[in-house]
C-alpha cells in the first residue's frame, strides 16, 4: 500500500495532525516545524506527541516528515541569517527526539553569489555542528529546482554535502518531483534513466522520501511553482509511474501542492488509486 500524506498545519498540535491525515486517507504527514519568520516556538506538549505515536502505530503510519522554515539558510553571506539556521536547525533537531525514529526535510540553502563550492562547504559546516551522535532522526536533504542561487538541484550538489558531513549515515534525500523536474531531470519522459543517475551519483538508499508536486512549468524552468497532481507539465501518467516504481513504491510520499484538505484527500484517493 502506498504511503502518503499531505502537507498539514502543526498549530492545530501532534494528535490532531495524525487524525486529520487519517481523514484524509493517508497514513503519513509533512507539518513546518515552526512559522517561516523564526521566532519563539511552542513548548513541546509530552502528551501530545506520545499521542501521535500511539495513534502512528496503531494505524500503520510510515516515517513522518518534518520540514525546516524555508527561510532557513545555512549559506547565507549574512552571519545573522546563519546564525538562524543554526539556532534553528539544532532546536529542531532536539524537539525532533520527542517523535523518535522520523525525518527533517530542509532547503540546503542559496549561496546568494558566493558560489556553489562555498555553499555546500558552509551547508556541511552547519550538519557536522548540528547533527550528533545520539540522534534518532534522519535528516533529509531536500532536491531543489535551481531557482535563483539554490544549492542542491544537481545531484553532484547533494552527494558532495553528504561526503562533508560527519554523521552522513543519518543523512538522505527527499526528491521533489516539481524540483527536480524543473531542475532538467525529465522524470516524465524518462524516469529510468533519472533514477539510474541518483543511484549512481548519490546511491539510492539515501533516497528517504517523496514530495509529490506537479509543476506549472516545463522541464527544466528553473522557477518552483507547484502544480495539482495531474494538471501540470509532468502529468498523471508520470504519477503513475512514480508511485507504482518498484523502488519508489514503499517510500513515504508527501503532497505539498496548491489544495485545501478536500483537495488533498481527492489527490490521496487518486494516487492510492493505481
Ligand atoms: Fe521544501
Ligand atoms: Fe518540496
Ligand atoms: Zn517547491
Amino acid at each position: 500500500m502506498l504511503n502518503i500524506g499531505c502537507h498539514l498545519s502543526v498549530s492545530n498540535g501532534f494528535e490532531n495532525m495524525g487524525k486529520q491525515a487519517l481523514e484524509l486517507g493517508g497514513n503519513t504527514f509533512q507539518f513546518f516545524t515552526r512559522n517561516p519568520r523564526g521566532g519563539k516556538t511552542k513548548e513541546i506538549d509530552k502528551n501530545d506527541t506520545e499521542a501521535l505515536i500511539i495513534l502512528m502505530k496503531n494505524n500503520n503510519f510510515s516515517k513522518i516528515l518534518a520540514h525546516a522554515p524555508y527561510t532557513l539558510n545555512p549559506c547565507s553571506a549574512n552571519e545573522r541569517t546563519r546564525e538562524f539556521a543554526f539556532e534553528t536547525m539544532e532546536d529542531d533537531l532536539h524537539r525532533m527526539e520527542y517523535l523518535p525514529y522520523n525525518m527533517y526535510n530542509f532547503h540546503p540553502g542559496s549561496h546568494v553569489g558566493q558560489g556553489v563550492e562555498k555553499g555546500i562547504e558552509m551547508i556541511a559546516q552547519l550538519l557536522n555542528k548540528v547533527m550528533y551522535e545520539e540522534m534518532t532522526t534522519t535528516v533529509l536533504l531536500e532536491t531543489m529546482a535551481g531557482k535563483g542561487s539554490e544549492v542542491g538541484s544537481k545531484f553532484e550538489e547533494l552527494r558532495a554535502i553528504i561526503d562533508r558531513a560527519d554523521f552522513s549515515d543519518k543523512l538522505g534525500v527527499c526528491l521533489d518531483t516539481c524540483h527536480v523536474f524543473d531542475g532538467g531531470y525529465d522524470i516524465r519522459g524518462n524516469l529510468e534513466n533519472v533514477l539510474e543517475h541518483f543511484d549512481k551519483v548519490i546511491g539510492l538508499k539515501r533516497l528517504k522520501a517523496l514530495h509529490l508536486n506537479d509543476s506549472k512549468n516545463p522541464l527544466g524552468s528553473h522557477k518552483d511553482r507547484h502544480e495539482k497532481i495531474g494538471e501540470g507539465y509532468i502529468g498523471l501518467e508520470a504519477f503513475k509511474n512514480i508511485v507504482t516504481h518498484p523502488v519508489l513504491k514503499d517510500l513515504p510520499c508527501f503532497l505539498e501542492t496548491p489544495n485545501e484538505l478536500d483537495g488533498y484527500a481527492r489527490e490521496i484517493a487518486l494516487l492510492k488509486s493505481f
